[in-house]
């Protein structure tokens, strides 16, 4: 059987990585985030993991050349061999030409899923959001407030702002996607193998959705 890959795109904010996680429980596929890549990269200090960090904390696109290394190293695990949900790539158009050619060699089923969220509620989704200093935990101020102020449920760490979700850097994150990712859209759908999934509604509302997508099942 030939492996089936599933590719997750939307905008930061999105709700793209919680669905993800869901959606690879579901499906018993593995979930490659190019984030986590990254996270181990930094956390074993690869060159390719330093290189990273340097665009992404100034709110700029990973180059290629760094991002499809660590890919293609992850999903050549044998974990990956039936398959696996993509979160976080491609990015660009070049990306995914790339990806195109690699997944056509392997002879892949795919499916591109687009998770669209307007850009006002991203904005309010990612400027809300504060990161436990200690487990990583993320809560939001309006949305999911922590109990004590401050402090993360889990493990009462000290709750912060990432640089990446400050205001400033949101707007740059944003304007990266319109002029970067978004044009993934038109590329995709040329290609035949796009789908258009409303991300502004309850999670569980998305994951159906995203469920009947992926199963081609209607889902109740
Ligand atoms: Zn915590």
């Amino acid at each position: 059987m030939n492996a089936r890959v599933i590719i997750l795109f939307g905008a930061p904010g999105g709700g793209k990585g919680t669905q993800a996680t869901r959606l690879s429980a579901e499906l018993k596929l593995p979930h490659v985030s190019t984030g986590d890549l990254f996270r181990e990269n930094l956390a074993q200090g690869t060159a390719l993991g330093l290189r990273a960090k340097s665009f992404m904390e100034s709110g700029k696109l990973v180059p290629d050349d760094v991002v499809l290394d660590m890919l293609f190293d992850r999903v050549a695990r044998p974990d990956c061999k039936q398959g696996y949900l993509l979160d976080g790539f491609p990015r660009t158009l070049p990306q995914a030409a790339a990806l195109d050619a690699r997944l056509a060699a392997a002879k892949a089923s795919v499916q591109v899923i687009h998770l669209k969220v307007p850009e006002s509620v991203l904005v309010e989704r990612l400027v809300g959001r504060r990161t436990c200093k200690q487990c990583g935990n993320i809560h939001h101020v309006k949305f999911s407030a922590p109990k004590a102020a401050g402090r993360c449920d889990k493990c009462n760490g000290e709750l912060e702002q990432r640089r990446d979700d400050s205001p400033d850097v949101v707007t740059k994150r944003l304007a990266t996607y319109r002029a970067e990712t978004q044009p993934l859209e038109g590329h995709y759908k040329q290609a035949g193998i796009l789908h258009e999934v409303d991300g502004n509604r309850p999670a569980d509302e998305v994951f159906k959705a995203l469920k009947q997508i992926a199963t081609g099942v209607e889902v109740r």
